[in-house]
């Protein structure tokens, strides 16, 4: 691929080992069946098929974690080298968006490597090896339009749509409040669902995993929000990696900049271009999550945890949940004229 790599603007990354990618705060997978077929080769009874999933995973040991994890660290990598890994073991944090502009390079916010502590910026060799298949060649996870559908009705080319999301990233990185920035409406009013009725959705998709557990935290954060419902405290599974990343840090970090770092990400990445919705439509979701961010942050700080490292559980549990196929139908609901967001100038 002749595109260049591109890496957003004061994006930073260093893979620590913290150990939240191998757990089952996400499926440990899906692999394919030829990775499959030689990971058992090389260990066996390492694969499974998880049903919630309907997918070949990893297997999970008793604690919940890959059950090829030795010390915190990945067992495969030690014992047959970075390439032996699944495809997405390999890749994680780093995506590939396919822009007329260039490949960017985006991380996903689930991983405290990410979001805490002392990381060199982003380096795009790095991201390159992750990102690329066994022959070299880069492989490309979504693909932004040439024209870019912004409210409805209204489609602008992809320069005219990254010059407005170029200034929303910068006035982020500027240390803006980050929902003046979005300039949309939080919680929109619904006319297919109720908030709480899609707030139940959360729940029923906790199958008692650490990721099903972020699930039920957001479930709890919209119903809050929506009708000011208090639920019982639930635990924090995820806990012990956060820890490690706090372990490490030699300062604590602002909470809203690990908040703004992560919106700006969001944009950057584009996650809202395969939901098929329009931009308004993506800031008014993106506020929404932003809103149970604040909310989660504020309920994670109560049980005496620092700032920065409860900023960045509530976004773990924000992007978990935006991973789910439920957030997709949410964000359709949303979908709604006039327009939920007001209009880019
Ligand atoms: S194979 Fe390695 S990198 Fe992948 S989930 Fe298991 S321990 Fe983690």
């Amino acid at each position: 691929m002749s595109s260049p790599l591109m890496a957003r603007p004061g994006a930073r990354f260093e893979c620590f080992s913290d150990g939240l990618c191998c757990t089952d705060i996400h499926a440990l997978g899906p692999i394919t069946p030829k990775e499959a077929r030689a990971m058992r080769k090389r260990v066996k009874g390492s694969v499974i098929h998880q049903e919630n999933v309907d997918a070949l995973c990893m297997r999970p040991g008793p604690d919940g974690a890959c059950a090829q994890r030795e010390a915190g660290l990945c067992g495969v990598h030690k014992n047959f080298g970075a390439e032996a890994k699944p495809d997405g073991c390999r890749r994680f944090p780093y995506g590939l968006l396919h822009t007329p502009e260039g490949n960017r390079v985006t991380t996903e916010h689930r991983c405290p490597c990410r979001t805490l502590g002392d990381r060199r910026p982003l380096s795009l060799q790095d991201a390159a090896r992750s990102l690329s298949d066994p022959k070299g060649q880069l492989e490309v996870d979504h693909w932004a339009p040439e024209k870019v559908p912004v409210s409805a009705g209204r489609m602008i080319p992809f320069a005219e749509y990254r010059w407005h999301e170029q200034a929303m990233i910068r006035r982020l990185l500027a240390g803006e409040l980050a929902e003046d920035v979005l300039c949309a409406e939080v919680l929109p009013v619904l006319h297919k669902k109720t908030w709480p009725v899609l707030a139940a959705g959360f729940y029923d998709m906790d199958d008692h995993t650490a990721g099903g557990t972020a699930l039920s935290w957001f479930g709890d954060a919209l119903l809050h929000l929506n009708t000011g419902h208090v639920r019982p405290t639930r635990p924090r599974p995820w806990e012990p990696s956060f820890k490690n990343a706090i372990a490490r840090c030699t300062r604590r970090e602002d909470p809203e900049k690990v908040i703004n770092d992560w919106v700006a990400d969001e944009l950057w990445m584009m996650r809202w271009n395969d939901w098929d919705c329009t931009f308004d439509v993506a800031r008014a979701e993106l506020a929404t999550r932003l809103a149970v961010v604040r909310h989660l942050t504020a309920q994670i700080r109560a049980r005496k945890v620092r700032g920065d490292q409860a900023a960045a559980e509530a976004v773990m549990i924000s992007e978990v949940s935006a991973c789910s196929e439920h957030w997709a139908d949410v964000v359709s609901y949303m979908a709604n004229d006039p327009s939920p967001a007001a209009p880019l100038h």
